[in-house]
């Protein structure tokens, strides 16, 4: 097989499964759905795209899957052409958040229809869907048919169904959406254990950026068609390329005013922070420090040392069960609300509204972003 060896984004040479070069799918809208993507993604590798409704992920993902030609670029599949074979031909497994079992079929035989479709031999088909029910951990209920089943053990049997032909692909296009959270958290743990257990390189979409930041080896974040970073988890979520992807994953508190080399400035007040790269001093820009890099005490000795320190009033306390998140105010910033996380489960109702506060972060956990579009 023709596979492409590339650099990959850590520096390794690595064998590039999926490979998307300047993708634009233009449905004559104002703006494309899909607007000069490029990427790579590793062999083995889980990939999620990740952004809000409508930024096109689910396009990109069609793409991929060869539903949809782009408008122009090329998407290559093990250094093929994604349209080089009939969709019924390319290993490409897929899971939907409809899940399209056959309601006659048990889950056994709902397994079994993609080896019969691919004719695969028939003695061999029993002990294939045994191994690949046992991956999904549903040994016990080959014989139920879909409405006999659980909505999680039901995209068990999906799962099942989509890797039993041993795809080079798996697609996932929000399989886990329509789940209750604690069934949707469990069943995210479940993708990657299985995704790890057979190396198969996967790409999945979704909005929920909790989901994106669990289950992945590499993140693409997409708004207006644009992919605005591509990077791993951590990279992600400790340097955020842009405004969009700071807003984006977890929660931060935005300050608007002109960027100086020690930060940002706001009318004669200077809050002390690090420039990003495309902003310069002098620049109208916007300051975003995350809720848990704000440190929050009943005085500012009690603070310790950092960098930036202020004075507030609690106006909201608000409880999220594993933690707090406070709203201050500070008569310096009177347009901004800070959010600020808290928790330490030995002192849980800290601060009452009204409580009188010290709060302050490190200059190198406040990012200064410019203003304008990247
Ligand atoms: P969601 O999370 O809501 O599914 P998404 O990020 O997957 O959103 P897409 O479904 O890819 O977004 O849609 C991107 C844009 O392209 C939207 O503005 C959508 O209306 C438009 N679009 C998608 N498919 C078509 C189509 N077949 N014809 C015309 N416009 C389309």
């Amino acid at each position: 097989m023709n596979k492409t060896k590339q650099q990959a984004a850590g520096g390794t040479d690595a064998e590039i499964a999926v490979s998307a070069r300047n993708v634009t799918m233009d449905f004559g809208a104002p703006i494309p759905a899909v607007d000069n993507a490029s990427f790579d993604v590793e062999k083995g590798s889980f990939l999620t795209i990740l952004g809000p409704s409508g930024s096109g992920k689910t396009t990109l993902l069609r793409m991929i899957a060869g539903f949809q030609t782009p408008t122009s670029g090329t998407i290559t599949i093990g250094g093929k052409p994604v349209d080089a074979a009939p969709a019924h031909r390319r290993s490409v497994g897929m899971v939907f958040q409809k899940l399209a079992l056959f309601p006659h079929m048990t889950a056994a035989e709902n397994v079994a229809f993609p080896l019969k479709m691919r004719r695969v031999n028939p003695a061999d088909i029993p002990g294939k869907v045994e191994t690949f029910l046992n991956l999904v951990k549903l040994d016990g209920y080959a014989d139920r048919r879909p409405h006999e089943l659980s909505g999680g053990q039901q995209q068990r049997v999906a799962i099942a169904r989509a890797l039993v032909f041993e795809p080079e692909l798996l697609l996932l296009d929000e399989p886990l959406a329509a789940l209750d959270r604690k069934l949707r958290e469990e069943m995210q743990l479940e993708f990657r254990r299985i995704q790890k257990e057979l190396g198969v390189t996967t790409i999945n979409v979704t909005h929920d950026q909790r989901e994106a930041l669990v289950v992945s080896d590499d993140i693409i974040v997409m708004d207006n068609g644009k992919i605005q970073q591509h990077a791993k988890p951590v990279g992600l979520y400790r340097a955020p390329n842009n405004l969009f992807v700071a807003g984006f994953i977890g929660i931060s508190t935005f300050m608007d005013g002109v960027a100086t080399n020690e930060g940002i400035k706001i009318g004669n007040d200077m809050l002390i922070g690090t420039l990003t790269k495309g902003v310069k001093a002098g620049e109208t820009a916007r300051g975003a420090v995350r809720a848990e890099q704000i440190r929050i005490a009943p005085s500012s000795d009690a603070l310790g040392s950092l960098d930036m320190m202020l004075e507030g009033q609690v106006e909201d306390v608000i409880f999220e069960g594993e933690r707090l998140t406070y709203v201050v105010a500070s008569d310096r910033l009177p347009d901004v609300k800070f959010q600020i996380y808290h928790h330490d489960p030995h002192e849980f109702d800290l601060f009452e509204p009204g409580a009188a506060v010290s709060f302050g972060w490190n200059g190198r956990d406040m990012k200064v972003f410019p203003c304008h579009p990247q």
